[in-house]
């Protein structure tokens, strides 16, 4: 048996982990800073796109979807282009326009809020997309999935009235943790992160001390943790960050709660009120998953690639012991396969090698059929992150898994 080394660091390297188990490769060809997601890391993302939406449901979220070109005059407008324009891809002329790939998602999203007009009655309402985005990194700072050219962001932006800020901020809020809780990241302490004194922070000092107010009270009633950073909040609003740490030990602020009080004024985003009259609309931007490929290289890292089953690629590599027994270890494919079970057959060469592979490739479970199982109809299984072995009816390992997954629980109970 080989057991993997959880305390070695270059174990944590998510670029390692994703070599061995297949998530993710880059070719000169394609660019910097442009990973293609190879069989596997397809699945972790599916996986994570789809809890990403329905959490997003749950909270009430609305899907969208937006193109990922605008014109440069969007960004100017936002503001973008006269903050991030180094980090943006040049223009594109086209037609007497000019085209940029966006930044950020935000004045997408701000437009589709303005197509229609909203009445005081109909607010929140909350646009969610799983929307690219790009930034124009300098080759050297690239890595792996941790720093990108291109971001597949679970992309949240609330509009509501002022009077509805703090119910909205603890929806999003706990939302959030829930899906922590089910991606089994702990949370280190939530941060608060308001203005000071200086200059540079736009809107007035009352809006910000009701909104900062109003914040407060929310994290300091999640029985987390919290710490307040004044002078840290971006220019156009305060922000509650949730921070964790990563495999290293190392501090990250992993999704963020932000009020935005300039996108409002920029884009003249309003509702009508009770009055008859036109009001300023809030805004907030937030997610759950953040970025797809900044969560599935935390996750590989935190896990050292043993992810949630319902996560994993693999969630049984199926490894018949001889010949004799490949039929039965087809027939079991089959039953696994029509159950949902994301199951990989490995026929040939020696047993120990076939295990050892399947280890590093961090598949889930391993199953082995011998002459006894497969006159059973059974199977033994190893669950490599617990150590622990059961034989037991195929349909019944069917059953297992299939519960464990949609429950998003950790790992299959065996035994
Ligand atoms: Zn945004």
């Amino acid at each position: 048996m080989i057991m993997i080394d959880q305390d070695r660091p270059s174990a944590r390297d998510h670029r390692e982990i994703g070599r061995a188990m297949g998530v993710f490769a880059g070719h000169p060809d394609v660019g910097a800073g442009l990973p293609l997601w190879l069989p596997s890391g397809a699945v972790i993302r599916h996986e994570l796109e789809q809890f990403a939406r329905e959490v997003a449901l749950a909270s009430g979220c609305q899907p969208v979807y937006s193109p990922v070109l605008g014109k440069r005059a969007l960004f100017e407008r936002s503001g973008h282009w006269e903050k991030f324009s180094e980090d943006m891809f040049p223009p594109m002329p086209v037609g007497g326009d000019q085209l940029v790939l966006r930044p950020a998602n935000c004045p997408h999203h701000a437009m589709i809020y303005a197509a229609e007009q909203h009445s005081y009655r109909e607010l929140p309402v909350r646009y969610n997309e799983l929307a690219p985005m790009f930034r124009s990194e300098p080759s050297g700072s690239l890595s792996g999935l941790s720093r990108v050219r291109q971001i597949d962001l679970d992309d949240t932006h609330v509009f509501c009235r002022p009077d509805q800020l703090r119910d909205e901020v603890v929806l999003a809020l706990d939302a959030l943790l829930d899906a922590f809780a089910v991606l089994g990241i702990d949370v280190e302490y939530l941060r608060l992160s308001c203005r000071d004194d200086g200059p540079g922070f736009l809107g007035e000092a009352d809006q910000w001390r009701q909104a900062e107010a109003e914040l407060r009270a929310v994290v300091a009633e999640r029985g987390l943790d919290w710490r307040e950073a004044p002078g840290e909040a971006a220019f156009y609003g305060p922000k509650i960050d949730v921070q964790v740490l990563d495999a290293a030990g190392k501090e990250e602020s992993i999704a963020t709660v932000q009020l935005d009080f300039n996108q409002p004024e920029r884009f003249d985003l309003s509702y009508i009120g009770e009055d008859g009259a036109a009001h300023r609309v809030l805004m907030i931007h937030r997610g759950i998953i953040g970025s797809m490929q900044r969560m599935a290289a935390f996750l590989l890292e935190i896990y050292d690639g043993r992810l949630p089953v319902w996560l994993a690629p693999v969630q049984l590599c199926l490894l018949p012991v001889a010949a004799a027994q490949r039929e039965a270890a087809d027939d079991a494919v089959r039953l696994l396969r029509a159950a949902g079970v994301r199951v990989r057959l490995e026929p040939d060469g020696s047993l120990g090698r076939r295990i050892q592979d399947s280890r590093s490739r961090r598949d889930a479970l391993i199953g082995v059929i011998g002459a006894s199982e497969a006159g059973a109809d059974e199977i033994t299984v190893d669950d490599p992150a617990s150590g622990v072995r059961d034989r037991l009816k195929l349909a019944r390992l069917a059953e297992l898994i299939k519960e464990a997954v949609g429950r998003r629980d950790r790992r299959v109970v065996l035994g």
